[in-house]
């Protein structure tokens, strides 16, 4: 369990995070979430890090713009921002030791192929079917001679793996022979976000619940990789009135479009404040109001309305 900020003086000296998917603008959403993941680490004597997860959809200017909006709102980190682009040579070791324990196998599905078999009525909803788990050597071969470059699944010994989360409590989710590099030979996410969360020193993972069911897989595959499972609080998400994930077509939605609409970045903290039922006026003021257990447990649903720009014509 997180630490209360009461017990400050005994915290662990680990870390809590933000990666952002330098992609594009920050909007309200991803800023309240990272407000979120800042003030759980700050409030329980953590330090607080940031990985850019750019091994691909990468925007130019993204990333800079993504680092000032956080720090305009006082959200500040330690050390160096990590870069996942900058790390391949770590997550092809984590690659390499599981092929040495046996726990790896190359598969030749593509993306069709899954769906279809993913469709049969057993496993997992959503799990890969196993298609090339126990391909016999001359169906490799076979396989291999199509000159489709194989991606790399991890040879899972569980299908489900149990977490606790600080707000979802014990959530147990499917775990199967997920990705860990992909045919194009780009490390998966599942397996870059394990490898760099144990080698910043985070451990305490706060980010948006849609990645809640991914979380099993991650526990595993760091248990397999001897590495510490980090505590977990997954957030709800920032929704439009239609109850959809807030995206950048609800309207004037990133800290710059706010700011062009005539609000201050005051304003715009307030306004997240609010959200979570806090009052502060500055990063340092929530940080010491800010308590996990009050946290709303339901989505911040936002009119798109109440975004549109005062004084904008048509
Ligand atoms: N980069 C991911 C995203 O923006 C987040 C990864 C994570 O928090 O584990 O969705």
């Amino acid at each position: 369990m997180i630490p209360m900020p009461t017990d400050r003086a005994t915290a662990p000296a680990g870390a809590g995070r933000y990666a952002p998917s330098p992609s594009g603008d920050l909007h309200l959403g991803n800023l309240r979430t990272a407000l979120l993941a800042w003030l759980f680490a700050r409030a329980t004597g953590r330090e607080f890090v940031l990985r850019v997860d750019d091994l691909d959809r990468v925007r130019p200017g993204a990333e800079q713009r993504q680092l000032a909006d956080l720090a305009a709102l006082g959200i500040d980190w330690d050390g160096p921002v990590l870069h996942q682009s900058e790390r391949v040579a770590h997550y092809e070791a984590a690659v390499r030791r599981l092929t040495d324990a046996g726990l790896t196998y190359e598969c030749y599905c593509t993306r069709k192929e899954i769906q279809q078999a993913a469709a049969a009525p057993h496993g997992p909803q959503g799990a890969y079917p196993g298609t090339c788990r126990d391909l016999t050597p001359a169906d490799r071969e076979r396989r291999r001679a199509t000159g489709r470059p194989a991606a790399i699944r991890l040879r899972s010994t569980r299908t489900e793996f149990e977490i606790t989360d600080r707000l979802h409590g014990r959530y147990r989710g499917p775990v199967d022979d997920f990705v860990l590099r992909r045919g194009d030979g780009v490390p998966a996410y599942n397996l870059a976000v394990v490898v760099d969360d144990a080698g910043q020193g985070v451990d305490q993972v706060v980010r948006g619940d849609d990645l809640l069911p991914s979380t099993p897989r991650q526990a595993y595959l760091a248990t397999l990789l001897d590495l510490p499972v980090p505590e977990y609080a997954h957030v709800p998400l920032v929704l439009n009135t239609a109850g959809q994930r807030l995206a950048k077509r609800d309207g004037a939605v990133t800290l710059a479009d706010r700011l062009a609409c005539g609000d201050t970045v005051d304003g715009v903290l307030a306004g997240l404040a609010g959200s979570l039922g806090l009052t502060g006026h500055t990063a340092a003021a929530l940080r010491a109001e800010f308590h996990p257990d009050r946290l709303p447990r339901d989505p911040w649903v936002l009119d798109p309305d109440s975004l549109v720009c005062a004084g904008a014509g048509p």
